[in-house]
């Protein structure tokens, strides 16, 4: 039995960022940039108003006060998306609008609400200080400036600059394919109804789902009887996708045929048994191509509980490397346990946990009742895992590391 973090590092260190594509801007959200982007402009591309009032030149009202006010007259107009039609001359103001550019000799303006109009001139009470409520050419960002990085997440923010620079289209990293693959004589899939000894199969839907989540496109190769060449006919559907996952049948009983089926398609298995609970049997293997990297693959343990864990411990960080995602860990948190929560085995424990804010802003944790791992109600139930050591108990009040899975609400 391997420690997780060895066996993490393992399947990291054979796991590689896939290629990219160019996709629309607006398809661009959570997805991973592929290129490192400069600014080809300055933004804004020239000084302009940042409120509704009057462009001037702030020498002019150098001598302004409340007794001794300065008159100048209104003597052009400019709103946004439109240019002054002359520049601004001495004692004089132009009507200007947010967004408007500041027409060429003025260096000011002044809001509406600063000044009062008197027929064809404004009244100025006070000094203007030069280069107020201007916003300067290249306050945003000046060409030749590198503004994001490859392997950035793109997200609202990310996007709008993107469009800001006029970009409609950006290389972002390919989404990951990845096949799974259920196994066992009594999964039925959806559609049948489980006659005696069957059950439905639920691990091929939650590894679609958390596939999904992490970026990746999940394609069902169906569930595999527990016979060789069925598992190996449809591993081989799947040998054109970047990852495959399979659940069941790779413990050590007389009808667990996945390992000897990735034996069949020529895999170099690096992992097999992981000290955890729920889930130690799990394998990682490689399948060579002559044509492309080698291809990973997960057999991962059937019960649906240790199905999902595994996925979240080795799964996931490898499909978010392929993805090219710069974080591949969940954040970590320190709970204090309402009750107790113990681990009784000697694998390190991943509790099935609760979480809540308590008053002080902390979080609060209590086990989702019994950890049994084909319990998928407790997982339901769960908003992160607990990792808690072998025979250990974290007595009330005490603090645990917990896996955030979702958002605490
Ligand atoms: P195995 O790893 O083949 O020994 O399976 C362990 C347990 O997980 C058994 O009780 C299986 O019935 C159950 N199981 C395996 N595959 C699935 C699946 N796709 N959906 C739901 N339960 C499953
Ligand atoms: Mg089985």
């Amino acid at each position: 039995m391997i420690p997780v973090e060895a066996a993490l590092e393992r399947i990291l260190a054979r796991v590689g960022v896939l290629g990219d594509e160019q996709v629309p801007l607006a398809r661009a959200l959570h997805r991973v940039l592929a290129e490192s982007v400069v600014s080809d402009l300055d933004l804004p591309p020239w000084p302009n108003s940042s409120m509704d009032g009057y462009a001037l030149r702030g020498a002019d009202t150098r001598r302004a006060s409340a007794p001794a006010p300065v008159r100048l007259t209104i003597a052009g107009r400019v709103a946004a998306g439109h240019v002054a039609l002359r520049a601004l001359g001495g004692g004089e103001a132009f009507r200007i609008f947010t967004g408007g550019p500041l027409p060429e000799g003025a260096d000011s303006v002044i809001p509406q609400e600063n000044v009062s109009v008197d027929g064809g001139a404004i009244v100025v009470s006070h000094p203007v200080k030069t280069g107020d409520f201007v916003r300067p050419r290249g306050e945003d960002m000046r060409a030749g400036e590198g503004v994001l990085e490859r392997g950035r997440l793109l997200g609202p923010a990310e996007l709008g600059l993107l469009a800001g620079l006029g970009r409609s289209q950006v290389r972002v990293i390919r989404r990951p394919r990845v096949g799974i693959l259920s196994t066992g004589d009594e999964i039925v899939d959806l559609g049948w109804r489980p006659g005696p000894g069957q059950i439905s199969n639920s691990n091929t839907y939650t590894l679609m789902a958390q596939i999904y989540e992490a970026g990746g496109d999940p394609i069902s190769l169906g569930v595999a009887a527990d016979r060789l060449e069925d598992i190996e006919t449809r591993l081989r559907w799947g040998l054109d996708c970047d990852l495959l996952i399979s659940s069941a049948g790779v413990s050590v009983g007389e009808h667990d045929f996945v390992k000897a089926a990735l034996e069949r398609l020529g895999a170099e298995q690096h992992l097999w048994l992981v000290d955890m609970r729920p889930g130690k049997p799990i394998a990682f293997a490689t399948i060579p191509s002559a044509s492309k990297r080698a291809l990973p693959v997960f057999a991962l343990p059937g019960n649906p509980v240790s199905a999902m864990v595994t996925f979240e411990l080795f799964a996931r960080p490898a499909l978010l490397r392929l993805g090219g995602h710069a974080r591949l860990q969940r954040p970590v948190v320190r709970a204090r346990a309402d009750a107790h929560i113990a681990n009784p085995g000697k694998r390190r424990g991943y509790l099935r946990v609760t979480l809540s804010v308590g008053e002080d802003g902390g979080y609060r944790a209590r086990l989702t009742g019994d950890q049994s791992s084909g319990i998928l109600r407790s997982m339901v139930a769960a908003d992160g895992l607990a990792v808690v050591p072998g025979d250990t108990t974290v007595e009330a009040g005490g603090t645990v590391p917990v896996i955030l899975l979702r958002e605490v609400r």
